[in-house]
């Protein structure tokens, strides 16, 4: 079987990078060691090896799609949620008194690179259900909990999160779907609601649907949404199930994500469908973005994983593909020569390394990331506080740098197959497919790029900003203990200080009250941003492997380590100085895509 994700990788970063150790130490997890650690992710790894990669490129060829009525999946769907459901995988990482594992938030993370790196067309199905009855745990009534929650942990009932509608998009303040106050404390809900994900299927026997609506009179805009339980089938009086009058219009058909049915859901339309309210009246909207935070990891966790999976088959293919020859020292080519693989010319291995560093650096943030969550939920005070603010900061990235570069990345692998790479035979065509959503999912880039520059650099006074930068000058200070090291540490030094500068800069326009000035090039921000995160995890990795290979302390090959730091090399080297032109633009006084009176694009 084709290599798909490095096991190695993965017990490196969470061992010798972000000692999940620390985190196994918190009370809460006193059920874990790094034993139970090491056989759960083995055991994952085995059922994907088993189960989900075997039948990805099926689910690809054999898409989710209206059939006689129903939506149809493919059947390995309902075999990973009855495997979810019975190995208490769905909300493994809730308390035990909530029916989970109480496992860390840095181990569910791990297993969850493992399977979208396997098939990043099953993973949702449990993953939506899991944040769907988060929402009910969270905020949800004591007779919500026991109604609904024990049957979706055991994939029984699946679960949705129902924001998109039509007109509603990135703009959640312009929902309409209404809810009307009925006697017996439920609401009637109407209305309909767009691309939602494993929306309905043969699989489950009811969808709870976490669905946001209007209460009728609710004010305008964000502050008017409530949140809502909309069960398909609703229990009767005997407790027998009933329609709840939920009409599933469709199956969208898409360029990628095949298997993972996305579904267009019409409610009311027989003036019988009914909600009940999760918490307080006009809160739904600040308690979904708990459920999309998590959301968000989870998009970056699959663009990471798909992109490394694109990496493993982009290697393997040109370590077997002979193609052209070396050049010799005056630069001619030899025909009588035999050819060479294609890995060992400069410019594919320019394309790996490039897959190389997205894919690696992608999963070590989303571990941070992970273990940021890990803290808040064990830790009081200051230390959750400043957990909770670095976190803040770093999920715009974390979702968006693995989806948006992740593109390109897996584009790149892509190229290393030429020809082939393009043809349905090779599985490159598929990631490249299946990657592209993920800068939309959740939040597409814009938006998360308006996030990171107008609210989670600014907020509190720049105080997440302040504390990356504390966490960067502390990874710079380890790195400069090695000569090796000190020039990529000095410049990475430079960019931070580059980017507090240009934020300051920016910020002159949101003094002067030009908010769309201060905040038309947030995307290129962005790009800046996260490239000096992805900088500085490629630094503490290079760290880490160089402290291995001097103190001899190796639980890989020394050329695992060694490659640590190549990858850094050429992250620095290719990558980080596109930071440069990005500075141009945010720094450039002249303005191009503000749209002025009767100026248009043609
Ligand atoms: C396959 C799939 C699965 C999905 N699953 C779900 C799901 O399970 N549940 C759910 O509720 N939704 C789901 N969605 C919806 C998804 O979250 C939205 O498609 C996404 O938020 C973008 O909304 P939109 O498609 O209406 O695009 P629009 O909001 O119309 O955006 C179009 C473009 O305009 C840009 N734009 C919009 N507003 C601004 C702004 N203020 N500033 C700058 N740029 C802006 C966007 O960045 C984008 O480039 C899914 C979508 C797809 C395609």
């Amino acid at each position: 079987m084709a290599k798909y994700m490095s096991m190695e990788n993965l017990r490196f970063l969470l061992n010798e990078v972000h000692d999940i150790k620390e985190v196994l130490a918190f009370d809460k997890y006193e059920d874990y060691d790094e034993e139970s650690v090491n056989i759960l992710m083995d055991s994952i790894k085995d059922y994907c090896d088993k189960e989900y990669y075997p039948v990805f490129r099926e689910m690809d060829e054999d898409p989710a799609r209206m059939d006689n009525g129903g939506i149809y999946v493919h059947p390995a769907v309902g075999k990973a949620i009855k495997y979810a459901g019975e190995n208490g995988m769905i909300g493994a990482q809730f308390s035990y008194d909530d029916g989970g594992q109480q496992m860390p938030i840095m181990l569910y993370t791990s297993l969850s690179h493992i399977q979208a790196a396997a098939n990043n067309n099953i993973g949702g199905y449990a993953g939506l259900t899991a944040g769907a009855a988060g929402l009910i745990l969270s905020f949800g009534s004591q007779e919500l909990k026991d109604k609904y929650v024990p049957k979706m942990l055991s994939g029984a009932w699946g679960g949705t999160m129902c924001l998109t509608e039509p007109q509603a998009g990135s703009s959640l303040s312009d929902i309409s779907s209404s809810a009307t106050p009925q006697e017996d404390g439920s609401y009637k809900i109407k209305g309909q609601k767009i691309y939602i994900s494993g929306g309905d299927h043969e699989y489950c026997d009811n969808f709870v649907h976490l669905y946001l609506a209007r209460i009728d009179g609710a004010p305008e805009g964000t502050k008017g949404i409530s949140l809502f339980v909309v069960p398909k089938f609703r229990e009767d009086d005997q407790g027998n199930l009933e329609s709840n009058d939920v009409t599933t219009a469709g199956d969208f058909q898409k360029v990628g994500q095949k298997g993972y049915c996305t579904t267009h859901l019409i409610l009311g339309e027989k003036d019988s469908c009914q909600g009940w309210l999760v918490g307080a009246p006009n809160k739904g909207l600040s308690y979904m973005f708990q459920m999309m935070n998590g959301a968000r990891i989870d998009v970056g966790m699959t663009a990471a994983s798909v992109a490394t999976a694109a990496y493993y088959a982009s290697l393997e293919y040109a370590n077997e593909r002979p193609q052209g020859r070396k050049l010799s020292s005056d630069g001619s080519k030899d025909a009588n020569q035999e050819q060479t693989m294609i890995i060992n010319h400069p410019d594919v291995r320019r394309l790996l390394l490039s897959q190389k560093a997205l894919a690696e650096a992608s999963v070590s943030i989303l571990l941070r990331c992970s273990k940021l969550e890990d803290i808040i939920l064990t830790s009081e005070g200051e230390e959750k506080e400043n957990a909770h603010d670095l976190l803040e900061w770093l999920t715009p990235i974390a979702k968006t740098y693995p989806s948006e570069f992740g593109i390109k990345s897996v584009s790149n692998g892509l190229q290393v197959l030429g020809g082939a790479g393009f043809c349905s035979e090779y599985i490159l065509q598929q990631y490249y497919r299946d990657i592209r959503i993920m800068s939309i999912y959740e939040g597409t880039t814009g938006i998360q790029s308006l996030d990171l520059l107008g609210r989670k650099s600014t907020i509190k006074n720049g105080k997440a900003l302040q504390l990356v930068a504390a966490e960067i000058k502390e990874a710079i200070e380890a790195a400069m203990t090695y000569d090796e090291l000190k020039p990529y540490a000095q410049t990475l030094g430079s960019k931070l200080q580059e980017m507090q500068e240009i934020i300051m800069n920016l910020m002159q326009y949101a003094m002067k009250g030009d908010y769309e000035r201060f905040l038309s090039d947030a995307t290129i921000f962005m790009n800046y941003a996260s490239h000096v995160v992805v900088a500085w995890h490629w630094l503490e990795m290079a760290t880490k492997a160089k402290q291995a290979l001097v103190t001899g302390n190796l639980s890989f090959q020394e050329e695992f380590y060694q490659s640590k730091i190549h990858t850094m090399k050429y992250f620095f080297k290719y990558e980080l100085p596109l930071t440069a032109g990005w500075k141009e633009t945010l720094l450039s006084q002249e303005v191009v895509t503000i749209m002025k009176e009767k100026e248009l694009i043609s």
